[in-house]
């Protein structure tokens, strides 16, 4: 079916009158008519009204060059580009929220490879810390709208590796790999110990001191009733409540996870934080500095190994799919710039996100606490961290020494 064809066909019967009436009414192209039902659509999964009904018909009308139809995509260009510039405006978004259809799980049996992080490939377009990465898990009971994960695998089917004690103490890594992250498939402690993972990961870290396995999370599980060797670093994945709320489902409270974080430090292991994705939103600038001061009025700096920044980024494959799926939420009502292969934020925006946050956190937090950027551009560091590196190789070397240090001061 042609692409237009079957955009409509999602509509529902009020909707595809308007745009036939719509289309009755001026002359466009067909490109012209697939942007207006795609924009239609993203005002649909957005909660925004309509523009067909609120288009200044007036003014399109008294025309006298017979371009109708151009000026009507000027106006709606315009009305789009306003939405997607300016700060998300959560205060009129309640998204439904579809319950998630029973997942099931079953023990697969795959080898055990360590990926790379997510990041492009080469060129160092993005400034990376070649985390490498375990995938134990696949698939999440979570539903974070902006989620990658759910594109990637079967949604509702979570796949755990069999036999990975086994597997990780047979498996001898690189001499390179220093640091391994689990929370890239899957979320790290939402399944605790049920699929054995947490007891091959502790087993791994306990014959690999030199290693550093870092658990990442957006769970209040309490999984801290049992000791771990202390290079398992554990960290959480925050947001601002107001993100948390409107598109982080099923996941914990801001508070559930820093609950679950003291019970990791207070079981004597080191803990860190992504902030991650910060979104654009009205309100940004004060829910985000009063996250840091939250996170420091209940940890040290020597808590803490680090804090990642990041914002939401995008591949096309992501795009396309959160479209498809349709579910009400308003993380692609945003500049979708270029950025290195993904689409994301103008740097100038990331750069006043990063900067507020990181500066948000006392001096004695700054200098201690080894921060990060997540995936970004290598220009946004110095204005947004005061440092920068080179290469990405400078910025692993310098990752590594921190962590380890912090690993042996424990
Ligand atoms: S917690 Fe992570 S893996 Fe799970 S749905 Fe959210 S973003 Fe995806």
């Amino acid at each position: 079916m042609p692409a237009l064809q079957e955009l409509i066909s999602s509509f529902s019967q009020e909707e595809r009158e308007a745009l036939d009436a719509l289309f009755s009414r001026y002359h466009f192209t067909e490109s012209q008519k697939l942007e207006i039902a795609k924009d239609e659509s993203d005002l649909r999964q957005w909660k925004e009204p309509s523009f067909i009904p609120a288009a200044p018909y007036s003014r399109i009308d008294s025309r006298k060059d017979g371009r109708k139809g151009d000026a009507f995509m000027k106006a709606l260009r315009e009305h789009m580009d306003h939405l997607r510039s300016s700060e998300t405006d959560y205060s009129t978004f309640f998204p439904e929220v579809k319950p998630r259809e029973k997942c099931t799980s079953r023990f697969v049996d795959k080898r055990i490879v360590l990926g790379r992080c997510p990041c492009p490939v080469d060129g160092e377009k993005t400034r990376c810390c070649r985390l490498r990465t375990l995938d134990a898990i696949e698939q999440c009971a979570f539903s974070c709208s902006y989620c990658s994960v759910q594109a990637f695998y079967n949604e509702n089917e979570i796949h755990a590796v069999s036999g990975i004690k086994e597997k990780l103490l047979a498996c001898t890594p690189d001499p390179d790999v220093w640091h391994i992250g689990t929370g890239q498939a899957s979320d790290s402690l939402l399944f605790g110990d049920d699929f054995g993972t947490l007891s091959a990961l502790s087993a791994f870290a306990e014959k690999h001191p030199e290693i550093i396995i870092e658990l990442k999370s957006k769970s209040a599980r309490n999984v801290f009733d049992r000791k771990y060797p202390r290079n398992m670093v554990f960290t959480w994945s925050l947001n601002a409540p107001t993100i948390i709320e409107k598109e982080e489902h099923l996941t914990a409270s801001l508070e559930g996870r820093l609950e679950n974080a003291e019970r990791a430090r207070d079981n004597g292991n080191l803990v860190g934080f992504h902030i991650h994705p910060m979104v654009y939103f009205k309100g940004w600038d004060e829910e985000y500095p009063r996250l840091a001061k939250m996170i420091e009025s209940r940890f040290r700096p020597e808590d803490v190994c680090m804090v990642g920044i990041g914002t939401l980024t995008f591949t096309k494959a992501v795009i396309r799919h959160l479209r498809e799926r349709g579910d009400e939420s308003r993380v692609l009502e945003m500049d979708l710039v270029p950025a290195s292969g993904k689409f994301s934020y103008p740097l100038e925006t990331k750069e006043r996100m990063f900067s507020t946050v990181f500066h948000s956190f006392s001096e004695a937090f700054r200098n201690n606490v080894f921060f990060y950027l997540c995936m970004e551009d290598p220009s946004l560091w110095m204005p947004a961290l005061g440092r920068e590196y080179s290469s990405d190789r400078e910025f692993e070397e310098d990752m590594k020494r921190h962590y380890r240090e912090a690993v042996a001061r424990l």
